[in-house]
């Protein structure tokens, strides 16, 4: 009989590939075995129930085929919520949570502010976060992926008391009225950079990444068209790499944005850019 600590060994020795394989297969067991990694580590002498080892084995060589852990587990922990994720959408990254926390930020320096919009929300993480942190909010997400928009509907419903609007758009052109705020962590990721990319980690939707030659596509569009759906004053915070925010901070400031800002993300690096529509 094969016990825990002989079974985590054995996955992260066939996961030596891997960037973290220990950190991978510890994960992948505690899933399979449906418990917490602390307790993982303190069942070591335990055996491994009948059928276990196939299914540890089995979702191992899924991580060998570079499929990201949270497709093989359905759960990406994002802002402290146990979001479920698979192949339909962008597992959410750390770096996105800069975008809820500087939102978070501005709703307590604007109590006024009550609508929200996540435009590309893919899983639904950024609006889902924002709801749970703030119920009161009337939080709208939307997305040109139907697929995604099943995910971000089971997030809401599993996740929240009251769930999301949701709405499936192209960018803003299904979307009706006006919001105070429009957030949005859109593909921005340059095309030559998602085949390198996907050549590591095919599992990942191209859609959710691919944001044209300079990654800039997408933003381009979003930010005038951000413009029209924004009450006077609202806000507009858009994730992107390190080197599209200064460009972007140019976009918004012809556009007519101002108040425009770039933050930092928990590496210190400039993720996030901020604009505001005049009051007037
Ligand atoms: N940050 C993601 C990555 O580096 C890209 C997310 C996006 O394009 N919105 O893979």
């Amino acid at each position: 009989m094969i016990t825990v600590r002989e079974a985590l060994y054995r996955g992260a020795s066939l996961l030596e590939k891997s960037e973290t394989p220990f950190l991978d297969a510890s994960i992948i067991l505690a899933h399979i075995l449906s418990i917490s990694r602390e307790k993982l580590f303190s069942s070591y002498p335990d055996p491994l129930k009948p059928g276990q080892m196939d299914r540890y084995m089995e979702a191992v060589k899924k991580r060998q085929k570079n499929i990201p852990v949270a497709y093989i587990t359905n759960k990406k922990e994002f802002f402290g919520l146990p979001f479920y994720v698979d192949e339909r959408v962008l597992s959410p990254r750390p770096d996105t949570e800069t975008l809820v926390e500087t939102a978070l930020e501005i709703l307590q320096q604007n109590p006024e502010i009550k609508k929200v919009l996540d435009i590309c929300t893919g899983s639904g993480c950024i609006g889902i976060s924002l709801k749970y942190e703030a119920p009161k909010l009337a939080i709208t997400c939307s997305d040109i992926s139907p697929d995604a928009l099943d995910v971000c509907r089971y997030n809401s419903s599993r996740l929240l008391s009251n769930p999301v609007e949701i709405i499936k758009s192209n960018l803003l052109e299904n979307i009706a009225g006006e919001f105070d705020m429009i957030v949005s962590n859109p593909p921005y990721v340059p095309s030559l950079e998602v085949r390198e990319i996907k050549s590591t980690n095919p599992a990942e939707p191209r859609l959710a990444l691919d944001g044209g030659d300079d990654g800039l596509d997408l933003i381009r569009e979003i930010i005038p068209l951000s413009l029209e759906h924004l009450s006077p004053g609202g806000y507009l915070l858009l994730e992107s790499s390190i080197e599209q925010t200064y460009s972007i901070e140019r976009m918004m400031e012809r556009a007519g944005y101002t108040d425009t800002e770039i933050r930092k993300d928990l590496t210190d690096r400039d993720r996030i850019t901020v604009g505001r529509k005049p009051l007037i």
